[in-house]
This record gives structure tokens, C-alpha cells and sequence, in this order.
């Protein structure tokens, strides 16, 4: 049975008061319960992480986990601006995007980097969240398909069976930030199709890897999406900035 994983990624959002507050609306709301079985996490920018995951710790009773928004696919050294799996990891971080659309397009990521990433994460005990989708002329070209199996498959030729302890995002891009969220029919097929994909390559690690949806998701269309089968959470852009639509995602 594969958990229900809900992740909130702030992008270049955030401040030390900001974040104060919304850790503490998150927290307190968490501390009271929430349903069994989920997982949960955030990601700040960088140079909030030490103050995000120092307050996160202080809450000890509640699920939310620490995550970071990216990572350096190298080890250390001469790389300015960088910052390594190692450091992430120091911080206390459990998850760390890679690939992220937004990376992919404007600073040119490619699928062999995104992997290279991956395996930083893996090897320092973190989980990498993977994201794919294809772009809105790549859908209208009938080329969706194609294109996000074409990202899978550079993961699963690098990674192999480490794919079992990573999770998946399918993000379409014209979903993100958009407001046009896909249907719960449309991510499942996605979805269903990324899981027969890394089934012909191992039915076990198919059957593991949490495969999340992200674009526009909020808390009135989270019930939908994450009822369906090969829906097996959200990563959360937007919504999860006001710390109530996080907790309402959350809940779904
Ligand atoms: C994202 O950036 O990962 C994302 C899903 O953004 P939004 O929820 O704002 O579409």
C-alpha cells in the first residue's frame, strides 16, 4: 500500500516572519491529528531551511516533514551557488525536488542532470521527488505520452531499482501555476501509464513508487484527483503558500 504523500513547494516565497507563522498554523493544526497513513512535507527556499526545520523539529508531534526545492549533482568543490545533497541533508531534510519544470526550462535541466541529482539525493538517505509532464504544445500535438515517458525512461535507465525509494511528480506544465488544473481522468491516465512504464522495467518497484500530482491543485479539487488509483498524493505549488488551503490539501 503506497501512503499518501502531500508536499508543499514555496518556490521564491517566504520570509522569517512569513515562515514563523505559517509553521506554526501548520503545526498546531497537525498536532491535533490528522488522517493515518500520510505523509507530509515542505520546501522552503534554502536559506530558510535551518529556521523551517529548527521550528518543524519543535513541533515533534506533528507529521510534517522538511524538504528542499533542489540540489547540486555534485558532491563539493568549486561550484558556486550550489548546494550539495550533503548540506540538504545536514539541514534535516527528507525530500528534495529535482527537476521541477520551472529548473528544466529556464535553466535548462536536462533528464541525464535531473537523474545525476536523483542519485546526490539517494545516496545521502533522502528521497527525491522526480517531476515530468509534458508542455501544453506537446499535449495539443498529441505528443504528452511520448514526451513523459521519454523523461521516465532516462530515470529508470540511471537509476534502476533506486527508483523504489524515490517518488515521481507528474506536473503538467500548463498546469502549473495556470490555474487550469488537469482532470482526475487525464493525471490518472498519466499517471497509470508512468506505473505500466516502470512496471515493464520492475513490477515490484512499479508497485511502490508514490507517483504524485502537481498543477493548480487546491483543496476543492484534491478530493478527486487523489481518489484515483495511481494518484498517490500532490506536490502543491500555490495553495500551499496559505498555511489553511495547505491543511485542507492535507485532509483530502
Ligand atoms: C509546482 O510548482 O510544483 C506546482 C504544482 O505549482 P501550482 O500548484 O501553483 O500549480
Amino acid at each position: 500500500m503506497r501512503p499518501l504523500t502531500v508536499i508543499g513547494n514555496w518556490k521564491m516565497n517566504g520570509s522569517i516572519a512569513g515562515n514563523a507563522i505559517w509553521i506554526e498554523a501548520v503545526c498546531s493544526e497537525m498536532e491535533k491529528g490528522m488522517p493515518a497513513g500520510r505523509r507530509y512535507g515542505v520546501c522552503p527556499p534554502y536559506p530558510f531551511l535551518a529556521q523551517c526545520g529548527g521550528l518543524i523539529q519543535s513541533c515533534s508531534l506533528a507529521p510534517l516533514s522538511l524538504g528542499a526545492q533542489d540540489v547540486s549533482a555534485e558532491q563539493l568543490g568549486p561550484f558556486t551557488g550550489e548546494v550539495s545533497a550533503a548540506m540538504l541533508s545536514e539541514f534535516g531534510c527528507t525530500y528534495v525536488l529535482v527537476g521541477h519544470s520551472e529548473r528544466r526550462d529556464r535553466y535548462n535541466e536536462s533528464d541525464q542532470l535531473v537523474a545525476e541529482k536523483a542519485l546526490q539525493v539517494l545516496d545521502h538517505g533522502m528521497t527525491p521527488i522526480i517531476c515530468v509532464g509534458e508542455t501544453a504544445d506537446e499535449r495539443n500535438s498529441g505528443r504528452a505520452v511520448e514526451v513523459v515517458r521519454g523523461q521516465v525512461a532516462k530515470q529508470v535507465a540511471i537509476l534502476q531499482d533506486r527508483l523504489a525509494d524515490s517518488l515521481i511528480a507528474y506536473e503538467p506544465v500548463w498546469a502549473i501555476g495556470t490555474g487550469k488544473v488537469a482532470s482526475a481522468q487525464i493525471a490518472q491516465d498519466m499517471h497509470r501509464e508512468i506505473r505500466l512504464q516502470l512496471a515493464e522495467f520492475d513490477a515490484d518497484v512499479a508497485s511502490h513508487v508514490g507517483i504524485l500530482y502537481g498543477g493548480s491543485v487546491k483543496p476543492d479539487n484534491a478530493v478527486e484527483l487523489f481518489a484515483m488509483p495511481d494518484i498517490d498524493g500532490g506536490l502543491i505549488g500555490g495553495a500551499s503558500l496559505d498555511p489553511q488551503e495547505f491543511l485542507a490539501i492535507c485532509r483530502a
